[in-house]
Order: structure tokens, then C-alpha cells, then sequence
């Protein structure tokens, strides 16, 4: 027998460090469950898919903070950019591009965050290292409209915690180079990191921001 939302939620936020942040992943699940977690207090919630993101958005009360978290096109980046707090899954330039462009034509910033791809699956979607750094050494001037506020990662799906562990310190160790030599990104403060199975070890590699969905909400039906 599973415990109820709002204990999940108390039990986890519990065992997170101050700094460290509680997007409640709701995908698949819901509104009532939405609200059940809204009424236990948390504020912080993550969507994956463009259309249900724009759904809840409009029915769930407006001082929820929506975080974006799946792969984003860029035909549905107007059921997404007016709404979210933060992008956490900028996964290429093409997407960054369009971020940008329709930040400028609709006169906003847009809070993002870069999907770094580090897991082994070939099927994650984000960027590779050097792509990221590229972005931050040579077009940097382009994106006027985008605040970069760290990197988001997906650890490889493993029972080895050891490989886990390598992956979350090669995010952390890139954070903290990309910071280092680009001081002028003053919000890249941001990681993202850690899930149901992981996020405990995601907070011994600096992780500020933790993803949780089937810890709160149970297990998905698709
Ligand atoms: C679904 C999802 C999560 C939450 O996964 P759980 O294992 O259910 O906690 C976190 N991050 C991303 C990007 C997701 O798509």
C-alpha cells in the first residue's frame, strides 16, 4: 500500500537539503493529483508533453511554478514558453534558436536550462559537452532573450549506483567548468538532477533541483 501525496511529499522534502529544490514530475497523472500536492503545501511542478502541460497550466491555480522537462518542438513552443518558470530540456541549437526568437517577438526572457546528454542510452535526447561550450565561447551574444540558468542531466537507467555516481560528478565538474569560465552567466546556478531511483545520490554531486514523479504521484499508466 502506497502513503498518500502529501505524505510523499513531507517524507521527501524532509530528506532534501535546503538548497536543494522539489519540481514534482505530474505527467501522465491528473489534475486531482495536482491539486491534492498543491494543497499539501507544494508550489513546484514538472510536464513533459506541450499539450497536457498547457491544459494543467489553465485549470491549476496560477501561483503554481511550472517547470517544462520533456523534449519541447519547436511548432509547440507557444502552448509552452507563455507559462513556464523554467525550461529544464533545451536538448539542441534549434529549439534554443526558437526559444530566442520567440522570446524577442513576444518581449520576454525565458529561464532555461541545457539537457546534457551523459546516461548511455542512445535514445535520451540533450547535448554533448562540447556543444554546450560552444554555445557559451561563441554565440553567447545571439541569444539576448534566453537566461541560462544551468544544465539539466538523466542519469543511465542502472542498479550499479557506482555508474550513476561517475555521470552525476562529470555534470557537476561541467556546471562548475562552464561557470568558471563564464562568469558573465550569472544565473547558471541551476542542476538538474535526480529522479525517484537517484535523486539521493544526485544531491552528493551539488544537485539543486530534484525531479520526482513516482515517488509522489505512483506509477505512471501510459
Ligand atoms: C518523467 C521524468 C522524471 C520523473 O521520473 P520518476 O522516475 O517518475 O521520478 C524526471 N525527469 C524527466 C526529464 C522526466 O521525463
Amino acid at each position: 500500500m502506497g502513503q498518500s501525496i502529501r505524505d510523499s511529499i513531507v517524507n521527501i522534502k524532509k530528506e532534501l537539503p535546503s538548497n536543494v529544490n522539489l519540481v514534482a514530475v505530474s505527467k501522465f497523472h491528473p489534475v486531482e493529483k495536482i491539486q491534492e500536492a498543491y494543497d499539501a503545501g507544494h508550489r513546484i511542478f514538472g510536464e513533459s508533453r506541450p499539450q497536457e502541460f498547457e491544459a494543467k497550466v489553465k485549470e491549476l491555480p496560477s501561483d503554481i511554478e511550472w517547470h517544462f522537462i520533456g523534449h519541447l518542438q519547436r511548432n509547440k513552443v507557444k502552448m509552452v514558453l507563455p507559462y513556464a518558470h523554467l525550461v529544464e530540456s533545451v536538448d539542441s541549437v534549434r529549439i534554443l534558436n526558437r526559444i530566442n526568437s520567440w522570446a524577442e517577438d513576444n518581449d520576454k526572457i525565458i529561464n532555461v536550462l541545457l539537457e546534457v546528454h551523459v546516461a548511455d542510452e542512445k535514445t535520451k535526447f540533450g547535448f554533448s559537452r562540447a556543444e554546450v561550450m560552444d554555445i557559451f565561447d561563441n554565440h553567447l551574444d545571439e541569444y539576448k532573450n534566453v537566461n541560462f540558468c544551468g544544465l539539466m542531466a538523466m542519469a543511465t537507467n542502472t542498479d550499479d549506483e557506482n555508474h550513476i555516481r561517475e555521470e552525476f560528478a562529470a555534470v557537476r565538474d561541467f556546471h562548475k567548468e562552464i561557470s568558471e569560465k563564464h562568469p558573465e552567466l550569472c544565473n547558471f546556478k541551476e542542476l538538474s538532477i535526480g529522479m525517484s531511483g537517484d535523486y539521493k545520490i544526485a544531491i552528493d554531486y551539488s544537485s539543486t533541483l530534484v525531479r520526482i514523479g513516482t515517488k509522489i504521484f505512483g506509477v505512471r499508466e501510459y
